[in-house]
């Protein structure tokens, strides 16, 4: 109850929203019953027939507002309102409208509803725009189904071949091309995005620095980069009882220094660089047997791109080292790399700016998790806003936002875009 009373004090900023909130949350109701589970969340797995019907009654409101709609090559989705310099680069607004197994209501769908609820609200007003302005929707973003988050548009930036991304399967063995044209939404490579003027995703935050910092809007300053290794210690499997310590070549032990190692030098780092060591395979995995193999899964996190490549090359020195002083073989497999989006400055500081003006309580911050805006920050300026998670819960049925955060972001996002239409 405390807990509600402080979020409702902090929550008395009252102002004329420019968008219209009832029509958000209509549409909002209306994709949330589609897919819906029991416990009042959402399984919409990438390119089902929820997917379908979702994708079906978006394409619908696209329509209903003259947006001239069309489909790439993967999928994605896009409603265009021309502007009046043809060939310029558009103003581009969305998310993804695809669901992990029982995950949330919100997740991706806010992105999209509020590009909808933008573009209505300058068609209605009947306000002129230099640059065109579009709707996007982004294939099988969560990785859930096929298993390569931000799909569409990781493939759409040039990320991952069309080959690739057609013969994915999911679990069953279907294809992802075959699944695209069953729903109905296999379109042409005509159709992608080359460049934007401008993109932006309004999304929930699926963590809890708002709701700690008693902040209603988070400004993205940026999404972190990852790379992930995988380390095998090969050793000698010996009795116990009767091994000396120093002439063992104990895998466990090597794989204990390395973790050891380098938590200790990432914490005395102190620069925001993050590694976790979440997952070890043990053999024989015996009480009274030395293990002879190990492996670890390596993860670690930046927003410098330099400092997440030469974190993984000392990670691997390291590695080796430490292998050598236990007499053990290490074999590094590079799995993932992946750089850190840095978004707009100039949008940021703009951002800031609205936010300020209007007496929005806002918080700069960085992304740990993915987004498609990852990926379209590399055809052009790209911003994102985060929405307050309550208790931080995403990807399950309790995911939640309040709708008053929810309206605060897609109207500050409309007071932006309203200033970069010309
Ligand atoms: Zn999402």
């Amino acid at each position: 109850v405390i807990k509600l009373l402080l979020r409702f004090k902090f929550k008395v900023v009252v102002r004329k929203m420019l968008v219209n909130g009832a029509r958000l949350l209509e549409n909002f109701n209306i994709l949330a019953g589609i897919g819906s589970t029991k416990n009042g969340g959402i399984t919409r797995l990438a390119l089902t027939n929820e997917d379908k019907e979702a994708r079906n009654q978006v394409v619908k409101w696209m329509q209903e507002i003259d947006l001239k709609v069309r489909i790439d090559d993967f999928g994605n989705i896009f409603g265009r309102k021309e502007g009046r310099i043809p060939n310029a680069p558009p103003i581009v607004i969305g998310s993804h409208i695809d669901s992990v197994k029982n995950g949330g209501r919100f997740d991706g769908v806010i992105g999209v509803l509020a590009g909808i609820e933008i573009l209505q609200t300058i068609t209605e007003k009947n306000i002129g725009h230099d640059y065109s302005l579009e709707v996007a929707v982004f294939t099988n973003e969560e990785g859930a189904r096929f298993q390569r988050p931000m799909l569409g548009s990781a493939a759409m930036a040039g990320a991952i071949s069309q080959e690739q991304v057609y013969n994915m399967q999911d679990d069953s063995g279907k294809f992802f091309i075959d699944e695209l044209k069953r729903i109905g939404y296999l379109g042409n490579k005509e159709s992608r995005l080359k460049e934007v003027k401008l993109f932006a995703e309004v999304h929930i935050e699926q963590g809890t620095i708002l709701e700690e910092n008693n902040k209603r809007i988070g400004i993205v300053q940026g999404i972190s980069g990852l790379s992930w290794l995988k380390a095998s210690f090969f050793g000698q499997s010996d009795h116990a009882a009767s091994t000396p310590m120093i002439q063992r070549k104990d895998a466990l032990v090597s794989a204990a220094n390395v973790i050891n190692n380098l938590t200790q030098w990432a914490k005395e780092k102190m620069d925001n660089s993050l590694i976790t060591f979440g997952k070890m395979n043990v053999r024989p995995n015996i009480a009274n047997v030395i293990p002879n193999e190990v492996s670890i899964s390596i993860d670690i996190r930046d927003f410098d791109n330099d400092r997440l490549l030469s974190s993984t090359k000392y990670v691997k020195e390291q590695l080796y080292r430490i292998a050598e002083e236990n007499n053990v073989v290490v074999k590094i497999e590079e799995s993932v790399f992946q750089e850190p989006a840095i978004f707009n400055k100039n949008l940021i500081d703009k951002l800031e700016v609205l936010c300020i003006s209007n007496q929005v309580p806002y918080h700069k911050m960085l992304s740990g998790a993915g987004h498609d805006a990852m990926y379209m920050n590399r055809l052009g300026n790209t911003i994102m806003l985060f929405i307050p998670s309550v208790e931080g819960k995403s990807h399950c049925e309790e995911e939640h936002s309040d709708w008053d955060d929810i309206l605060l972001s897609i109207d500050t996002l409309y007071r932006l875009i309203e200033k970069e239409l010309n």
